[in-house]
C-alpha cells in the first residue's frame, strides 16, 4: 500500500500567498486555485489576469500555467525556488498536521461520491452535441472500435462533458475510470474517482505468461493487445511490484518518447527488462519534445501494418523493442547520447529547474535594460 496524506487546499494558499507578486491566491474550487503565475510573471498587459494555477486532488497538487505552459508538482517547485519555505512546509503540514485532521473526513466523503448513473453508452443518443465530441476524439485518436464501443460519455454531473474510460472487472462491472474532458478544459484533462484505490488498466485480464506491455498511458496501450498502463512513467515501480517476479521475463516496457520517458527505459532496461526504443523517425513526429504510441497511430506510421481491429501486431512492435544484454546496453546508450539525449537522472533537475526559472530571467533583464 502507498501511503499517502491529505492536504488542504488552504496549506497550498497559504504558502502561495507568500510566494506570489500580488499576494493574492484565488479559491476557484473544491480543488483548484488561481494566482499570477511567479514563474513567467504572467501577463504584463493586464495585472487582473491570473493564469498560474494549482489543481490538488488532496493527496498531490500540480502547478501550472496557461501562460508559460510549465506543469511542476507543487512540492518541486517549492524545493528548487523556495527552499527555506519547503522547509517550513514539510515541517508544519506534514509533520504537524493536526489542526487539517477533521477537513480529511470531509474530504473523503465529498470525493468518494461518483454518480454512475450519470455514465452513459455512445448508443445513447440524448445529449447529441457531447456525443459528437465524444465520437471525435475517438475517431481522432484512432481508438481501436472493440475497445472504443466499451466507452460512455457524461453530460452531467460531476463528470460532465467527459468520456469515460471504465477499467473493467471480469464480471464486466468497473468503479475505477478516467474521465476525459471533451472541451478546452487545459487544466483538468482528467479526471479520476479521487478516493478510491488507483487501479491499472487491464491487469486483471493481461495474460502473463506470453509477452505482456506496459505503457505510461490509457490510450496508448489500446493499440497492442495484452497490454497494462501504470498511469505514468514514474509509477511503474508500483506496478511491477503487483506482479509476481517470475512473470516480468515476459514485459516490455513501453515509456513515452520524451526526456523523462528515455530515461526510466534505460533505468529499467539496466535492471534487465525488455524497453520499446523510439528511432530517428519516429522521435521526428515529436512535438515540443513529447512522443508517444498514439501520436506515432494517428501520425500513421503504423498504417501499413495496422491489423483489421486497429492494432498493431506484436510482431511489428518488437522490431523496436531491445531485450537487455551488454552489447545492447552499449548500443542503448551511443544511440541516445548521438540522438542528444542525457541519460542520466541527475541532470533531470536541472532540466526541470532551467525551463522553470527561464522567463523570470528574461523579464529582470528586460526591466534592466529599460525596455517595457
Ligand atoms: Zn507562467
Amino acid at each position: 500500500m502507498m501511503v499517502t496524506k491529505y492536504i488542504p487546499l488552504e496549506a497550498y494558499q497559504e504558502y502561495l500567498e507568500k510566494i506570489v507578486e500580488d499576494g493574492a491566491v484565488e479559491v476557484a474550487s473544491e480543488s483548484k486555485l488561481l494566482f499570477r503565475c511567479p514563474i513567467c510573471g504572467d501577463s504584463k498587459k493586464s495585472k487582473s489576469k491570473r493564469r498560474g494555477f494549482l489543481l490538488s486532488d488532496g493527496e498531490h497538487a500540480t502547478m501550472g500555467c496557461l501562460k508559460c505552459g510549465v506543469r511542476i508538482p507543487f512540492y518541486y517547485y517549492l524545493k528548487t525556488e523556495h527552499s527555506a519555505l519547503y522547509s517550513d512546509w514539510i515541517m508544519n503540514v506534514y509533520v504537524f498536521d493536526k489542526e487539517y485532521e477533521k477537513k480529511e473526513e470531509e474530504f473523503a466523503k465529498e470525493t468518494c461520491y461518483v454518480d454512475y448513473s450519470e455514465f452513459y453508452p455512445l448508443t445513447d443518443k440524448t445529449a447529441p452535441t457531447i456525443r459528437n465530441s465524444a465520437l471525435h476524439l475517438i475517431n481522432s485518436r484512432k481508438i481501436p472500435k472493440l475497445i472504443a464501443k466499451k466507452l460512455l460519455y457524461s453530460y452531467s454531473g460531476k463528470f460532465a462533458n467527459r468520456l469515460i474510460f471504465p477499467y473493467y472487472m471480469r464480471d464486466g462491472s468497473f468503479k475505477y475510470f478516467e474521465a476525459r474532458d471533451l472541451g478546452n478544459n487545459d487544466i483538468q484533462k482528467y479526471k479520476f474517482p479521487t478516493a478510491l484505490p488507483q487501479e491499472y488498466y487491464n491487469l486483471n485480464f493481461v495474460d502473463k505468461n506470453r509477452l505482456f506491455f506496459i505503457f505510461e498511458g490509457l490510450i496508448d496501450s489500446f493499440f497492442i493487445e495484452n497490454s497494462i498502463t501504470s498511469g505514468g512513467a514514474t509509477k511503474i515501480g508500483t506496478l511491477l511490484s503487483e506482479i509476481d517476479k517470475k512473470y516480468h521475463k515476459n514485459a516490455v516496457l513501453i515509456f513515452d518518447g520524451d526526456i523523462v520517458g528515455i530515461r526510466q527505459a534505460y533505468r529499467y532496461f539496466k535492471k534487465g527488462y525488455k524497453v520499446f526504443v523510439w528511432n530517428e523517425s519516429m522521435l521526428k513526429l515529436s512535438k515540443d519534445g513529447k512522443i508517444d504510441m498514439n501520436e506515432l497511430v494517428i501520425k500513421g506510421f503504423f498504417d501499413s501494418v495496422l491489423d483489421k481491429s486497429g492494432r498493431i501486431p506484436e510482431s511489428k512492435i518488437m522490431k523496436y523493442v531491445m531485450v537487455p544484454s551488454i552489447y545492447n546496453l552499449l548500443e542503448f546508450e551511443m544511440y541516445y547520447s548521438r540522438m542528444g539525449f542525457e541519460l542520466e537522472e541527475k541532470l533531470d533537475a536541472k532540466f526541470i529547474h532551467k525551463r522553470a526559472i527561464e522567463p523570470v530571467k528574461n523579464n529582470r533583464n528586460k526591466r534592466k535594460s529599460g525596455v517595457r
